[in-house]
């Protein structure tokens, strides 16, 4: 069967959906609340299971020429500047960096022309018999199926799943930016409290996030990049020169907050993808790679379940929710130890660190990663 589905929400997520719907032949329409498509000024990093998902949905070869090839165990350093891991020399792989803005740009590139429409804030759906009715403003548009990708903050899980909590925040908060800066390395400096990233994500710009503790959700200052600086105060080279490369008012400061666990990712024909079902701490780099490969899965089921959506979407949160929810678990774990200020426990973790060879970190770190790493995305029909 072929069939047509609403997108709520064109972020990474909304996009990779209407490429998957695509590509199994149905027809879709992507219902954006923004004026305009894009993404936030800052980068991600994409593992190797999420370009496989990309892979399937026919983007690959895109994905490739927009992002920059680095390795998945870089330069971990200390504020002094000491190296606890190096990167080791003509290691590219098996990560690609990204400016955010141009991942969404290769997606929707994928994506018919006329499938988007923007200014739509979806405010309604409602079941009626096999189909769904999604509205906004004063329109609506009926559909074989609602795909909700609006995010963490989801109108179609709080309309839908009105028992579900509200994301919660943990403690975590980020800020980050975009400095245009020549031979910077991909490197993890690891203080106590805070860690400080940078990620080259091409034609000379160069990917910086500062992850710290905060007492409250929602804490904001007069001049981000001021702290930030005052925060990293007497780090090493190149941290004062990428702040110093920074447009201050492009400084992006959010609190991160996750999701608990929904007890299924389906109501009736309407279901949840991206951080709208499973919103993580940025701490293994998943966020987004997890809506690649639920997009690929859920066309994946919708093609093999033939007419029957309804096995379709139960096959997808059978296949989708179990590896999500581990993973939002293991990115809190990840995510508050990175931030811990607890002196010992630094003390023991770079030290321990530091014990590791750095010839033996790419094996280690494959075998530690593996679990998320080594998916590979059920086959689309081509
Ligand atoms: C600091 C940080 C670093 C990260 N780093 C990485 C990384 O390196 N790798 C990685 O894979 N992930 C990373 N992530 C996670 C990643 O950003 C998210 O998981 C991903 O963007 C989620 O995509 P999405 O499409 O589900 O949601 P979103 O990107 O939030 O998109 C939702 C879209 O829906 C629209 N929308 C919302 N409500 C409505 C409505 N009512 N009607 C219509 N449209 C609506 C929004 O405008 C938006 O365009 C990071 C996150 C953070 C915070």
């Amino acid at each position: 069967m072929t069939g047509n589905a609403v997108v709520v929400g064109g972020g990474i997520g909304g996009l990779a959906a209407a490429i998957g719907l695509r590509r199994i032949g149905w027809t879709a329409t992507v219902l954006e609340r923004s004026c305009e498509l894009g993404e936030i000024g800052a980068g991600m990093s994409q593992s190797p299971n999420a370009l496989r998902a990309l892979a399937e949905l026919g983007v690959a070869d895109a994905a490739r020429a927009a992002g920059v090839p680095f390795p998945g165990i870089f330069n971990l350093r200390v504020p002094s500047g000491g190296h606890i891991a190096r990167a080791l020399p003509g290691t590219t792989g098996p990560l690609l960096g990204f400016h955010r803005a141009d991942l969404h740009r290769v997606l929707l590139d994928a994506v018919p022309a006329g499938w988007v429409r923007t200014g739509a804030q979806v405010s309604a759906v409602r079941q009626d018999g096999d189909e769904v009715v999604v509205g906004w403003g004063a329109e609506e548009l009926r559909a074989d199926l609602a795909v909700a990708a609006d995010g963490v903050h989801s109108t179609v899980r709080r309309l839908l799943w009105p028992e579900a909590r509200d994301p919660r925040f943990w403690g975590n908060t980020v800020w980050r930016g975009i400095a245009h800066a020549d031979g910077v390395d991909a490197a993890m400096t690891l203080g106590r409290g805070r860690y400080f990233l940078a990620m080259p994500v091409g034609r000379g710009r160069v990917y910086w996030a500062l992850g710290a503790r905060a007492d409250r959700p929602g804490v904001r200052y007069d001049d981000e990049l001021a702290e930030v600086r005052r925060r990293v105060q007497g780090w090493h080279d190149p941290i004062p020169r990428l702040l110093e490369a920074t447009a201050p008012e492009a400084v992006l400061h959010h609190d991160i907050t996750d999701l608990d666990p929904l007890s299924g990712y389906v109501r009736g024909r309407v279901v949840l993808l991206g951080d709208a079902a499973h919103a993580m701490h940025p701490d293994m780099a998943q966020g987004a790679a997890q809506s690649l490969e639920d997009a690929v899965v859920l066309a994946a089921a919708l093609a093999e379940s033939g007419d029957d959506i309804p096995a379709a979407l139960a096959r997808y949160d059978e296949r989708r929710r179990p590896r999500t929810q581990t993973i939002v678990r293991q990115a809190r774990a990840k995510g508050l130890g990175s931030t811990s200020g607890n002196a010992v426990g630094y003390h023991l973790r770079t030290t321990a660190l530091r014990l590791v060879p750095s010839s033996r970190w790419p094996a280690l770190a494959a075998k530690a990663l593996a679990p998320v790493w080594d998916w590979t995305p059920p086959p689309l029909p081509r």
